[in-house]
């Protein structure tokens, strides 16, 4: 007897390629169908079977409050009666980029998209019209949407894709794209040494969650920041998934660096589409209409997402507690599967991020991500997922830990970790 989600997913392969609307949804790495999710509350997510998991994906993110946070509905609810899109400037706009200001000053000014991806591209666009340079250097391993020059040996899904770079990128355009290893000062040397006064940017997440969690090592943001300001190139951190989640004002603020420009997604979208780029006005200003790089967007700002991440930045502010309670669940959570576990995985944690390499060596790049035994944390998903646990369905992907996880949702997944484990 086929469950309601494989009948579901047989129907849509026939109409959407790999009958899902973004890759890794398709669980091809963990060999399982995917389950298709009818609605979300909490910590919890129900699928069309009628069966609750304990959820770590959080949507890849926005849900730092947990799925269908009531306040954030309300609100949404009532602008939905005002109108769904206006095309026209708004106040709402005004006040989600006065909140972005306040929680990360490095970011002056501020534009709205629509997605990660499309916030990505545009700073690279900003940052290529202000330097009037060509090149950029990305890490190994970090992922930062699908536009073309950043799918170069990316994270993600691309990973288990097995492709270093995606079909239909021009090889033209993806020699812009110059790659260096993450956490490896010697490598981003030698680019800028060889590329001198050619490089735009430097594009980084600050902590890398898209081979799996990899925080970054001492010191080596700061060698980003210096090195970019000597050579006169931008440094751009990408905080899509680090935003307001590591820190209200994200991997910034728990660094103490100050990148040049910055990328939002997920968490300030509220779980509407959303992305943001800015960062220092004079760099901003070459946006049109003021300036000569040309951006727009027909839904960006849209009264309805800006609701959504107004007032989940807001709830964020009104309870800033919630980041030392995230840090000490998802500690505990770390903690306990180093103990179940012991040497046979390496646990890296930082703030609500955490993963599980299934492998003996100290994860701190792409090349000791790949290590990892993906056929072990196949059997692992698969075991959650069976005893009421959804985890992101890849070895190379982040666990988020949400404010609606609670201690009893914590004891349970190490419960089930230890079963596991013990096997
Ligand atoms: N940058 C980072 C760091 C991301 O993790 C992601 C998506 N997971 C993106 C960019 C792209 O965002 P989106 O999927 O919203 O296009």
């Amino acid at each position: 007897m086929q469950t309601e989600s494989e009948q579901l997913f047989e129907e849509s392969k026939k109409y959407i390629p790999g009958g899902v609307n973004s890759p890794v949804r398709a669980f091809g790495s963990v060999g399982r169908s995917p389950i298709f999710i009818k609605k979300a509350k909490g910590s919890r997510i129900f699928d069309e079977d009628g069966r609750e998991y304990i959820d770590y994906v959080c949507s890849w993110g926005p849900g730092i409050l947990g799925h269908a946070k009531e306040t954030v509905i309300e609100a949404v609810k009532a602008a939905c009666d005002d109108g769904l899109t206006f095309g026209a400037p708004t106040r709402k706009e005004l006040e989600i980029a006065e909140l972005i200001t306040a929680h990360m000053p490095s970011m002056e000014m501020s534009r709205m998209v629509n997605s990660g991806t499309e916030a990505v591209m545009s700073a690279i666009r900003a940052a290529r019209g202000f330097t009037g340079r060509d090149y950029i250097v990305k890490f190994k391993g970090c992922y930062h949407g699908h536009s073309d020059g950043l799918l170069v040996k990316a994270g993600s899904g691309v990973i288990t894709q097995t492709v270093a770079n995606s079909a239909g990128v021009p090889e033209g355009y993806a020699k812009y794209t110059l790659v260096a290893e993450y956490n490896d000062e010697e490598s981003v040397k030698q680019l800028f040494n060889a590329y001198k006064g050619q490089i735009a940017a430097i594009i980084v997440e600050p902590v890398a969650a898209n081979m799996g969690v990899v925080p970054p090592k001492a010191g080596f943001l700061e060698f980003l920041r210096d090195i970019t300001q000597t050579d006169g190139a931008l440094l751009i951190f990408d905080e899509v998934i680090t935003g307001f989640r590591l820190a209200p004002g994200g991997a910034q603020e728990y660094f103490h660096i100050k990148p040049d420009l910055t990328t939002l997604g997920k968490i300030v979208g509220g779980g509407m589409p959303v992305g943001t780029y800015g960062g220092r006005r004079e760099i901003m200003q070459c946006v049109a209409p003021l300036g000569e790089v040309y951006q727009a967007g027909t839904l960006s700002g849209n009264p309805i997402a800006m609701t959504a991440g107004i007032e989940t930045l807001k709830l964020l502010d009104a309870h800033p507690e919630v980041y030392a309670k995230l840090e000490g669940k998802t500690a505990g959570l770390a903690q306990a599967a180093r103990e179940a576990f012991g040497d046979r995985v390496c646990v890296n944690q930082i703030g609500s991020l955490m993963s599980i390499f299934f492998t003996d060596k100290q994860v701190v790049d792409m090349d000791t991500a790949m290590t990892s035994d993906t056929k072990q944390y196949a059997a692992f998903f698969r075991y959650m997922l069976d005893h009421g646990i959804n985890l992101a369905p890849s070895q190379f992907e982040a666990m988020f830990i949400s404010d609606a996880h609670t201690e009893e949702d914590i004891r349970k997944t190490i419960d089930v970790i230890k079963e596991f484990a013990h096997r």
